[in-house]
């Protein structure tokens, strides 16, 4: 998966739009609409896929908030009940505040950031959220049998209100039980050590086609005895689930091919059983569906969320391939075998022959779950090895959000703020949303799907560490190659300038602009930032050494902190001999040498530049973290048949967050 880096991207597009990307700010966050160019032009077959798929991956969106949290959907339902039924002062900053903090829990599926994992503070004390609580109907609160309102306040405010009690959604400190210390509700009442023994007891280190083993269920305790409550039908999380498969069948229908209705066929099958295998088989259709256009992702995907990152979230997102611009990805695609070749790796880790490396880019339709309102940039699926082995891939690009996100930020002062050289700033502006995208292409379509690892070597090998340096191998690829010849040659670039623009953007977003995300006194945490501070830094560290003059030079103008690439192709080497060595780690499963690299490099922050970063973003006033908000799909009825499907791009973020908790809301509150 590839996420954005920041809002910071300044580039010009020639049409001009009257489309409204921004929808509104608060806290860190910043909300956008996206534009889903081309539905019209779809078949009414096509828009009633769309439609159906739309509906399935909206029902699951209380799944992911009980993963984040034991108490997230409780504590969701108290605020929005006080949210929408108090009658007391609404301009009192007690309620001003709680509002923001509703916000903030809807965009992040539960009451820790969505990015950096620690819990929210709230801006309004106990004692009015208690006497809001008294002065709402009781029924419309998620009371349970008999319970009080005081008893819930009793059970539930610790939560909400001690900042020692569940600090941390996914806890990555080294040393500590990263089970026990995280809030995410994966475990309960197990310890680190008898997750990963139960785990590791249930492998077969002869089996060359492993199940993702725990992916799909929540290991708890009863009884003395370790064991798995699986998500599925009739399971934990069945009532949410069966609406999924309800809408999957719909789907079915009206699918576009033989293939594609494998594909849905096997996905519905595995939601009735929770059988990895049969998941497995669904992988392997849905890789093999080359041919619709409308293709989706629905399901327990990644597995960020979980310290041992064995469990995986629930996410959908609903997509159909923009015909122009995936001729880019195709013509990558189509030179994959070359790319691999001559990867500058040790050949015995290189693939002998890439299979089925199949990228496309889509225009996403609407976002779910994992991906909603946070969304990534680009998917690369399926995660399980052996299955992107033996049958490839599918990687995409996903441009009408990368469009949205560069429209956004156009004019709002970034480039000028972070970059002395005018003449930076103009190659930022030329080539930056290509070389950006190209970057993306690069990063899934060839990246993660690159390389090869020793005999014997299981992929769980480098643990905590797994996820970051995943990202470094991915990210380091498509940097390395975004300044090769080879890209000019297929006409992808114009020259070594698109290479120049992403280089420094990189190494400029991975030593400061990033830092903008974290809190002061804060370390780094999540992977996808560990591993651009991790490239960053160590570029940075090695090119000092040698003689002549560093490649990346810290500088200072009128007090300001500014990054200087003196020489990008002796960077695009660096590059290379990271990618060399986290290649090598990655394929010996050399975890003391991956925790180096991470813990050396991509975690500790320099505070007075972490203070400045701070300062000079809250003066641009830009929001560092965005997410977006999903049009509307409306069929057109006549006759009880569907007519037309109209999208609409009306609704706010809050309306769009009450009509989901009233709509797509059928778990208990507490799981
Ligand atoms: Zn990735």
């Amino acid at each position: 998966m590839k996420q954005v880096g920041c809002n910071e991207v300044d580039k010009s597009m020639n049409e001009m739009e009257e489309f409204d990307y921004t929808v509104e700010q608060f806290a860190d966050l910043q909300l956008l609409r996206y534009k889903v160019y081309g539905f019209e032009e779809l078949s009414l077959k096509q828009k009633k896929l769309i439609y159906y798929l739309s509906q399935a991956a909206l029902q699951g969106r209380d799944i992911l908030f009980d993963q984040n949290g034991k108490y997230n959907l409780l504590i969701r339902k108290m605020l929005e009940t006080v949210y929408t039924e108090y009658q007391g002062d609404r301009t009192d900053v007690n309620f001003v505040n709680l509002e923001t903090y509703l916000k903030r829990i809807w965009f992040s599926n539960g009451i820790h950031h969505h990015y950096a994992s620690n819990k929210f503070v709230p801006g309004f004390t106990p004692e009015f959220f208690r006497d809001a609580l008294n002065s709402v109907d009781a029924l419309k609160l998620p009371l349970g049998k008999g319970e009080t309102v005081e008893e819930l306040c009793e059970e539930v405010f610790p939560v909400i209100f001690d900042s020692e009690m569940m600090p941390k959604r996914v806890n990555q400190a080294d040393g500590e039980d990263l089970v026990l210390t995280s809030a995410a509700n994966y475990y309960e009442g197990v310890t680190q050590k008898e997750a990963e023994d139960f785990y590791h007891n249930l492998k077969n280190p002869d089996d060359m086609m492993p199940v993702m083993f725990g992916m799909n269920s929540r290991l708890v305790k009863e009884d003395g005895k370790v064991q798995e409550k699986v998500w599925r039908s009739g399971g934990l999380y069945g009532q949410a689930i069966d609406k999924i498969i309800y809408w999957l069948d719909k789907a079915l229908g009206v699918a576009e091919d033989a293939q594609q209705k494998i594909v849905i066929e096997k996905l519905i099958r595995f939601y009735k059983n929770g059988d990895l295998k049969d998941f497995d088989e669904y992988s392997i259709a849905w890789v093999k569906d080359l041919d619709s256009r409308v293709d989706f992702v629905n399901g327990f995907i990644e597995s960020y969320g979980d310290p041992l990152g064995l469990k995986a979230s629930w996410e959908s997102i609903v997509n159909f391939k923009d015909l122009e611009a995936t001729k880019r990805t195709e013509i990558i695609s189509a030179n994959a075998q070359w790319f691999e070749d001559h990867s500058p790796i040790d050949p015995k880790y290189r693939k002998e022959k890439v299979k089925g490396v199949s990228a496309k880019v889509i225009t996403a339709t609407i976002l779910g779950g994992d991906c909603y309102p946070a969304t990534p940039i680009g998917i690369n699926l399926p995660n399980a090895d052996w299955i992107r082995k033996d049958y490839g891939s599918k990687s995409v690009t996903i441009e009408n959000i990368t469009h949205a996100y560069n429209e956004a930020a156009k004019g709002n002062g970034f480039l000028e703020e972070f970059i002395y050289d005018p003449a930076d700033i103009e190659l930022q502006k030329r080539y930056g949303e290509l070389s950006d995208n190209l970057h993306t292409d690069l990063h899934e379509c060839l990246g993660h799907g690159s390389g090869q690892l020793a005999p014997g070597v299981k992929t769980d090998a480098l643990k905590n560490y797994g996820s970051t340096l995943e990202e470094a191998r991915a990210d380091l690829f498509a940097l390395y190659y975004l300044g090769d010849p080879k890209l000019v040659e297929l006409g992808l670039v114009p020259s070594f300038d698109a290479a120049k623009a992403q280089y420094l953007h990189y190494i400029l977003n991975g030593m400061m602009t990033q830092l903008a995300r974290i809190q002061p006194g804060k370390d780094v945490e999540e992977a996808h930032m560990r591993n651009r501070m991790l490239i960053a830094m160590w570029c940075y560290e090695k090119g000092q050494q040698g003689e002549g003059e560093p490649v990346i030079k810290k500088v200072t103008h009128d007090g300001k902190t500014y990054i200087e690439v003196t020489d990008y192709e002796r960077l695009r080497e660096l590059f290379g001999e990271l990618l060399c060595e986290i290649q090598r780690i990655k394929s010996e499963g050399d975890y003391e040498a991956g925790k180096t690299l991470v813990e050396t490099y991509g975690v500790k922050v320099d505070q007075n530049l972490h203070n400045e970063v701070l300062k000079r973003y809250s003066n641009l006033n830009i929001e560092p973290y965005s997410g977006f908000v999903n049009p509307v799909y409306k069929p057109v009825m006549e006759k009880g048949e569907i007519t037309d499907v109209k999208v609409e791009y009306t609704e706010g973020y809050k309306d769009q967050m009450l009509r989901y908790s009233k709509d797509y809301s059928f778990l208990p509150s507490v799981n």
